[in-house]
């Protein structure tokens, strides 16, 4: 059996260090906004190209925050993807305001600008573009759209974390970056974790006051906040993985291009790579018009694939727009199509080659 993706492979490799790390903090028993969580923000800021980095709970109040640090309101429209994880949107109805959905590029599944600029109206004040399965969005279109309307942009950077657009770390455009560290992320704590990355001072210090009760000053509340900081195990675990993380994403991109060798010619949609965009393929993602049998067919084979995602956001009972699917028919259409390979640091070489060696006999026995 080939998983979709081990994480006992990395922390049996890491082991040694994650226990000496986890041994430092519990001997300063320093666990909340500390040493290794400033350490850790000051490290992804530099990685990512970003002035500054705020650590919070989870990727999912990354979204919620940066977006309330740019001043999204309640009677505010938000645009973000059709076509992504349901905090991309969720963050934006939790900050009052009204997910915008659009379609995506048919080709890299990320926001289409020309779709966006068409979405825009007098009470949008926000832009979030999902760098989704680890490729930046078309950044340099969407930034230029933003900055001529005075319009934010918050980058869902969850699955993209060391990856570029024209040469930059998701950390440099836009407004803010928000990062996940949920477990099976490309840089994933021993829990739950996330972080804003922002050039902006402003947006900063009003995220350092969101995730720890509206305060800068013990005692002293300027604003409605949450507790939502990333904790000193978490930080400290993440440092250690932080320093493969380079590697990691060149492993990740060595895989994909294995799998690019080897599922040639098959009837199968490879993902598409579009520079400037420097993919870190958190996901290697492929397209089958009979993609439920091609998923049957892997799992009968040994093979484990994950879907990401069967279902469009505007479609989710939690939004429920009407005619959803026909609305945003390239988005539609990618849930029925997409699936995961496994792809991860660990896979080995002769691994990747019995997948690839199983798509071809699963597709096979579909025609
Ligand atoms: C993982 C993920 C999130 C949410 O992160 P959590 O840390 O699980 O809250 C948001 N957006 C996308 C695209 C993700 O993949």
């Amino acid at each position: 059996m080939i998983p979709q993706i081990d994480l006992t492979r990395q922390h049996a490799a890491l082991r040694a260090e994650l226990l000496e790390a986890a041994s430092r903090v519990l001997a300063s028993s320093w666990f909340i906004l500390g040493p290794e969580g400033r350490a850790l923000e000051a490290e992804l800021a530099a990685l990512c190209e970003a002035s500054h980095g705020i650590g919070v709970n989870s990727g999912t109040d990354a979204l919620l925050f940066a977006l309330k640090a740019v001043g999204v309101r309640p009677g505010d429209e938000v645009i973000t993807s059709a076509f992504s994880f349901v905090a991309s949107g969720s963050t934006i109805a939790l900050c009052g305001a009204r997910p915008v959905f659009v379609d995506v590029d048919p080709g890299t599944l990320t926001l289409d600008p020309a779709l966006v600029e068409k979405a825009i109206t007098p009470r949008t004040r926000a832009i979030v573009p999902v760098h989704l399965y680890g490729q930046v969005a078309a950044m340099d279109a969407l930034t230029a759209i933003a900055s001529a309307r005075g319009i934010a942009v918050i980058a869902d950077a969850a699955q993209a974390v060391g990856a570029t657009y024209d040469g930059r770390g998701v950390g440099a455009w836009g407004d803010a970056a928000c990062l996940s560290f949920y477990p099976t992320k490309n840089l994933g704590a021993c829990g739950d974790g996330g972080m804003v990355l922002t050039a902006r001072e402003d947006v900063a210090e009003r995220v350092r006051r969101l995730r720890d009760h509206g305060s800068l000053r013990k005692y002293e509340h300027l604003e409605l906040g949450h507790s939502s900081r990333l904790d000193e195990l978490q930080a400290a675990f993440l440092r250690v993985k932080l320093r493969r993380l380079p590697e990691w994403n060149a492993t990740r991109r060595r895989l994909a291009g294995g799998y690019r060798a080897l599922l040639d010619g098959l009837p199968l949609t490879l993902p598409v790579e579009r520079p400037p965009a420097r993919h870190v393929y958190h996901q290697f993602t492929v397209r089958s018009a009979q993609r439920d049998a091609l998923a049957r067919g892997l799992a009968d084979l040994g093979v484990g694939t994950a879907i990401h995602y069967p279902t469009i956001l505007p479609a989710q009972p939690l939004f429920r727009e009407p005619e959803a699917e026909a609305a945003f028919p390239v988005a539609a259409r990618a849930a029925r199509e997409v699936l995961s390979l496994p792809c991860f640091p660990e896979l080995t070489d002769e691994e990747l080659r019995t997948v690839a060696a199983a798509v071809r006999t699963a597709l096979s026995r579909l025609s």
